[in-house]
C-alpha cells in the first residue's frame, strides 16, 4: 500500500499546500480521500487522476475538504470515452451535496453536451452515504467507516483501509473520540488533521480561536496514536501552516506524547505502508 499526501493545507490559502486530500493506492486501485483546493493538480503530479479514482471518499462536507469535488465530477465526465460513474462515499448529506453540485454545473454540462457529439450523457455519480461499518470490500481491500467528533459539524466520518496485511487510517477533522480510537486500533499509519494551539492562540482573531475546540491538537493526535498502538503518525491540514523551517517543532511536540514514527506532511509525500 502507498499513501500519497496530495494536499496538506487547510482552509487558509497557502502557496505550498493544496487543500486536504489523500490518495491511498493498493492492489492497482486508487482511493481518494477528500478533494480540497487543487486536488487534480496534485493528483496529476502523482500520475493519477479522475479516471483512475476507484472511489472518492469524503470525511465531511466542510468546504476545505470538498471544494474541488466539482472539478473531479466535470473532468471524469468530460475525459471519459464511455459513461463511467464516479463512485462517492461520504457521511449522510453527501447525496444532497452531490445533487447541488450537479445543479451548479448545469450550465457547463449543457455547453459540453451541445458541443461534443460523442458526449451525450449527464455526469454519472453514484453516492453511498455511510455512518459506520464496512463500506468497501473487494479484492482483499476492506474500508471501514466510523463516526468522528467535529461538533458542531455533523455528521463526520473517518476511514480505516485494510489491505496487504496493513492498515491506514484517514481520520479527517475530529477531536479524540471512541470512533477514532476504533479506527486507529493497531494501525500502521494514522493520518490526522491537526491544529497547533500555541500558534493559533497567538493570533488575536476570534474566528480563528473557534477552530481549537473541534480539531485534534498535535498533542491530541499523539495521545490517540500512543493509546491505539499506531506505528506512524502523519500530521496534516496544519493550522496555522508552519513557517518554512519550523516543521520539526510540530514533530517535537508530537514526540512528547508518542514514541513511534512522526511525519509532518508536505504535499506529494509518498509514504510506503
Ligand atoms: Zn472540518
Ligand atoms: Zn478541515
Amino acid at each position: 500500500m502507498e499513501l500519497i499526501t496530495l494536499g496538506t493545507g487547510s482552509p487558509i490559502p497557502d502557496p505550498n499546500r493544496a487543500g486536504p486530500a489523500n490518495l491511498v493506492k493498493t492492489g492497482g486501485k486508487d482511493f481518494l480521500f477528500d478533494c480540497g483546493r487543487g486536488v487534480l493538480m496534485r493528483s496529476s503530479a502523482a500520475w493519477t487522476g479522475p479516471l483512475q479514482f476507484t472511489r472518492v471518499l469524503l470525511t465531511h462536507l466542510h468546504s476545505d475538504h470538498v471544494t474541488d469535488f466539482n472539478d473531479i465530477v466535470t473532468m471524469r465526465w468530460a475525459m471519459s470515452p464511455v459513461e463511467f460513474p464516479l463512485e462517492v462515499v461520504g457521511p449522510v448529506g453527501t447525496k444532497a451535496f452531490v445533487d447541488r453540485t450537479l445543479a451548479m454545473l448545469q450550465d457547463d454540462i449543457q455547453y459540453r453536451l451541445d458541443h461534443h457529439d460523442s458526449l451525450n450523457w449527464q455526469p454519472p455519480v453514484n453516492v453511498t452515504e455511510v455512518t459506520e461499518g464496512l463500506v468497501f470490500d473487494e479484492d482483499g481491500i476492506q474500508i471501514f467507516a466510523e463516526q468522528t467528533n467535529h461538533a458542531p459539524v455533523h455528521p463526520t466520518v473517518g476511514y480505516r483501509i485494510e489491505a496487504e496485511g496493513k492498515v491506514v487510517v484517514i481520520a479527517g477533522d475530529t477531536t479524540p473520540c471512541a470512533g477514532l480510537d476504533r479506527l486507529c486500533a493497531g494501525a500502521d499509519v494514522y493520518v490526522q488533521t491537526v491544529v497547533r494551539p500555541s500558534l493559533v492562540e497567538a493570533i488575536p482573531v476570534p474566528r480563528l480561536q473557534d477552530i481549537l475546540d473541534y480539531h485534534s491538537s498535535i498533542r491530541d493526535a499523539a495521545a490517540t496514536a500512543a493509546n491505539c498502538g499506531v506505528g506512524t503518525l502523519v500530521l496534516t491540514h496544519l493550522v496555522p501552516g508552519p513557517a518554512p523551517g519550523t516543521e520539526s517543532e510540530w514533530a517535537d511536540e508530537a514526540a512528547e506524547g508518542f514514541s513511534g514514527t512522526i511525519i509532518v506532511a508536505e504535499d506529494l509525500m509518498n509514504i510506503p505502508v
